[in-house]
C-alpha cells in the first residue's frame, strides 16, 4: 500500500525526468529516444527510475 510520503516523492520524482542529453530537448513521459534528434534515452530513463525507487522505498521518513 502507497503511503502518502512515497506518492508525494513520486509526483516530486517525475519533476526530474530528464531531458534529451544529446540537445537538451524535453522529452513526453514513454518516450525512449529523443523527439528531435532521435538519441536513445533508455540508459538515462533506467538511471532516473532506479534512483526515483530508491528514494520511494527508502523507510528513514
Ligand atoms: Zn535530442
Amino acid at each position: 500500500m502507497a503511503t502518502e510520503i512515497q506518492i508525494t516523492k513520486v509526483l516530486n520524482g517525475l519533476g526530474q525526468f530528464p531531458g534529451c542529453t544529446s540537445c537538451g530537448c524535453r522529452i513526453r513521459f514513454g518516450d525512449q529516444e529523443c523527439p528531435r534528434c532521435g538519441e536513445d534515452l533508455y540508459d538515462e530513463l533506467w538511471a532516473w527510475a532506479e534512483a526515483l525507487i530508491d528514494v520511494v522505498t527508502d523507510q528513514e521518513d
